[in-house]
């Protein structure tokens, strides 16, 4: 078992240094040209070397022009989601996300899902602890797909959001704002048989005009933390916080309404959960107020109107 990990971990390595090369290539190729050609494929997907993690959450990749073709474009709303492989491993999450596909309902419990590699496990220094989220290649925001096991990875917490939530509000802002479609495309890059993706491929392109159009590739990692991307298995600094269990104090709780085993608590008279940078407001029990950082979480006991006077929104999830 442990020369199985150790030949994976060696074979890693020299992927990566045969990547810096190849990047290397590549980068006085796309010198060479003013305008990168459009490719039918996304870039890793064609194995194009992947870029190594530099201190950023996500880099711009083909230029930041997403592949699709002219023929790709249409205003037909459509999702699709790869089958799993046979290590049990998502692919690529294709769809065209107009209004139609944002979700209407009240999201449900995730936590039965158990994507390849996943570890329920936490360490010091995390935004909410856990190392680990079920993280959806296209965000529920988007297409209201969530307990969906082909659209669920298991993705580092810095990955999901610092390096693709960004991406996501900005998708979900833009159609929520003019009604428009984007055609948004989602690919998870597993070296070898590795369970953990080293990093998803984003690409989007708005259908109706230039609003929305990049190519980014993110890191699926976790400063501080090592991963060993075969297995799952990771190591850090300990986890030293407060255990989940015995939260007495009488604070408003969403216990069992989040992506893992946590309980998250607010003072007495709570009414609703402002996230500062998207400018929405959320039912305490709401998945996104698990999902948001820490830094962005407010609670509040204002009211409904207060808040919307104020110049928040309503969550389109929980409806509040
Ligand atoms: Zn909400």
């Amino acid at each position: 078992m442990w020369n199985q990990k150790q030949n994976n971990m060696s074979k890693n390595t020299s992927l990566k240094k045969c990547g810096i090369g190849l990047l290397f290539v590549l980068g006085l190729l796309l010198a060479g040209c003013t305008k990168p050609e459009r490719q039918t494929t996304p870039a890793a997907v064609a194995g194009s070397a992947l870029p190594e993690y530099a201190g950023e959450p996500s880099v711009a990749i083909n230029g930041n022009v997403p592949s699709f073709t002219e023929a790709d474009l249409t205003t037909t709303s459509f999702e699709h989601y790869s089958d799993l492989d046979a290590l049990g491993r998502c692919g690529t999450a294709y769809a065209c996300i107009g209004r139609d596909l944002m979700p209407t309902e009240e999201r449900e419990s995730i936590s039965e899902v158990h994507p390849t590699g996943w570890h329920a496990v936490k360490y010091a220094g995390i935004d909410r602890d856990y190392l680990y989220n079920r993280c959806h290649l296209i965000a529920y925001s988007l297409t209201g797909e969530n307990a969906n096991e082909k659209n669920l990875i298991t993705g580092t917490r810095y990955m999901n959001k610092e390096g693709m939530n960004p991406y996501e509000i900005r998708v979900a802002d833009y159609i929520d704002r003019t009604g428009n479609h984007v055609l948004y495309r989602v690919t998870p890059v597993f070296e070898g048989d590795n369970l953990i993706a080293s990093g998803v491929e984003m690409e989007a392109q708005s259908v109706e005009d230039d609003g929305i159009s990049f190519h980014v590739y993110c890191f699926n990692v976790q400063p501080g933390i090592t991963i060993d991307y075969a297995t799952g298995d990771s190591a850090g600094p300990a986890y030293t916080g407060e255990s989940d269990a015995g939260t007495t104090n009488d604070g408003v709780t969403n216990a069992g309404k989040t992506s893992q085993t946590e309980t998250l608590t607010f003072p007495e008279g709570t009414t609703y959960i402002l996230n500062t940078n998207t400018l929405k407001f959320h039912r305490p029990d709401c998945e996104s107020v698990y999902e948001m950082s820490d830094r962005n979480c407010q609670p509040t006991d204002k009211s409904r109107e207060e808040l919307i006077q104020e110049g928040y929104d309503p969550c389109h999830s929980c409806r509040p």
